[in-house]
């Protein structure tokens, strides 16, 4: 699947796919030493604050500034002959990326990469010195990004039921009273 335009992402997919190329493009372009194979995808829409996180195994001993030798680690009730780190996955919140401007989720998805980055190589990844050298190389924030709750309901006019939540303008917030409500077939009206 190629990646849609980022004003067209519909779907957790849609999210994923582009999500993945823009953070290839990111290891092109300022070389972040990241094994792209050994990192699994998903979106989350339970994530109250976290813009997104890296979710890995516990690597027993393992410190940020010093490479491990995948070969020789057990971990996750298994060990990894041929030398390659344990997948990591990152996983991607929905409310964010609806929250952000694209530059902050951009933002967002290179801070990750950061973690990623110091997973694969030292098996383990935190906010200390390293990072924050990485963080301003790659012209991204320290802290993990946070969102806030949405800035736009819409309810039913007639029985007042939610009907959605927004995180900025958009066509629904703008025109919602051209929008019927399937509970009553009323407009609906943004608060
Ligand atoms: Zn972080
Ligand atoms: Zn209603």
């Amino acid at each position: 699947m190629t990646a849609p335009a980022y004003d067209e992402i519909a779907t957790h997919e849609d999210l994923v796919v582009w999500s993945r190329d823009y953070c290839k493009e990111v290891r092109r372009e300022w070389l972040v030493d990241v094994r792209f194979d050994l990192v699994e995808w998903e979106v989350s829409t339970r994530a109250k604050r976290r813009a997104a996180a890296v979710k890995r195994p516990k690597i027993p001993e393992a410190e940020v500034g010093s490479p491990v030798d995948w070969e020789t680690v057990e971990a996750a009730g298994g060990r990894r002959a041929d030398g390659r780190p344990f997948p990591a996955t990152l996983s991607l919140t929905w409310d964010a990326f609806e929250a952000f401007e694209r530059t902050e989720w951009e933002s967002t998805l290179r801070h990750e990469l950061i973690h990623l980055e110091q997973y694969q190589r030292c098996g383990t990844t935190d906010h200390g010195p390293e990072f924050k050298a990485r963080a301003e190389e790659l012209d991204t924030e320290v802290h993990c990004e946070t969102f806030s709750d949405p800035k736009y309901v819409l309810r039913c006019e007639s029985c007042d039921a939610l009907v959605a939540h927004r995180y900025r303008d958009c066509k629904l917030v703008r025109r919602a009273d051209e929008y019927r409500s399937s509970c009553c077939e009323s407009p609906l009206v943004v608060e």
